[in-house]
């Protein structure tokens, strides 16, 4: 065979149910909703941000100096809800994600702060980046007709290579946008899959022989599933709503902003 079909059609794949295999999928019964913002004045705009709140995490995402992305994640009957507010209903409801205080338990709040403590004087490291000392932007407007929604899930084939087939990005995976990394792990499929053809055309391998497709697959399941069940079980810890949970969370947190070389590690894994 010299022939290989690359189903790169997104979560809903024909490719992948052609080629057949189990899918591991499930909904999280969320939204994205995402828009284009403006900002209430131009400003040195390079900084994502992203807030956690007991409803799913609220995130902006840099255009340019005066317009950023929204991606919001909300359960889906609030979803619809705000999508069909006035555009200066909409502003206000994305300002007060962003800026409003929650009421948090006690031992929740005095646990993260003692633990802070404890890190601060037993690392050598710092304790915030020099980002976290800026402020997010306020939001003006936003741009009309930018405003939709999508469902939020969780998607794994358990086959990304067949002979004469492969998939690559959201048609073999899908994960909650909350980290940021369905795009990256598709760019980390083609790199891979790149690289694994042209090593196996200077063997001689006709394309789409079944081996070096098992590599690819071998390699990216490797890599990918990790890091998307990490990002799952992130999601279902921050959207519980019970002590236990809100105070894994600040412990969480504060260990991560803490431990400047383990962010460094969660960044480079997530990039690489
Ligand atoms: C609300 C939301 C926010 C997100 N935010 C982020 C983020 O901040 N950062 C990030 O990295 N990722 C984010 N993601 C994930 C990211 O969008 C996906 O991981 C990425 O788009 C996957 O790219 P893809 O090319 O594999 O699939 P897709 O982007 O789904 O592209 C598949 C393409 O195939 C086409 N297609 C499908 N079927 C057929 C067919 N039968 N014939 C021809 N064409 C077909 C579709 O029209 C589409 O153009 C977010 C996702 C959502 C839902």
């Amino acid at each position: 065979m010299n022939l290989l079909k690359i189903g790169a059609d997104g979560a809903g794949s024909q490719v992948r149910k052609a080629i057949g295999g189990k899918y591991l999928s499930w909904n999280y019964d969320y939204m994205g909703v995402v828009a284009t913002l403006k900002f209430s004045e131009a400003t040195s705009n390079v900084v994502a941000w992203q807030r956690f709140l007991p409803t799913g995490p609220i995130a902006l995402l840099p255009l340019n100096d005066e317009m950023s992305s929204l991606v919001w994640s909300l359960p889906n009957d609030r979803a619809k809800q705000v999508l069909e507010l006035s555009a200066e209903s909409f502003v206000d409801a994305v300002n007060d994600a962003f800026w409003k205080q929650h009421k948090q338990e006690q031992v929740v709040v005095d646990t993260t702060r003692s633990l802070g403590r404890t890190l601060a004087s037993i690392l050598p490291f710092s304790t915030s980046s020099p980002g976290s000392q800026q402020l997010q932007p306020t939001v003006a407007s936003v741009e009309e007709g930018s405003r939709a929604a999508f469902p939020l899930g969780f998607g794994h084939a358990s086959y990304y290579a067949r002979l004469g087939a492969v998939l690559i990005g959201d048609a073999a995976h899908r994960i909650h946008p909350l980290a940021g990394q369905g795009v990256n792990l598709g760019f980390g499929d083609v790199k891979c899959l790149a690289e694994i053809l042209a090593t196996s055309a200077q063997n001689g391998t006709p394309l789409g022989q079944l081996k070096p497709l098992l590599d690819y697959e071998r390699q990216r399941q490797l890599h990918n599933l990790p890091l998307m069940l990490g990002v799952d079980g992130l999601h279902r810890l921050y959207t519980a709503n019970n002590t236990v949970a809100a105070l894994a969370r600040g412990v969480g947190v504060t260990v991560v902003e803490a431990l400047t070389p383990l962010k460094g590690f969660f960044a480079k894994y997530a990039a690489s």
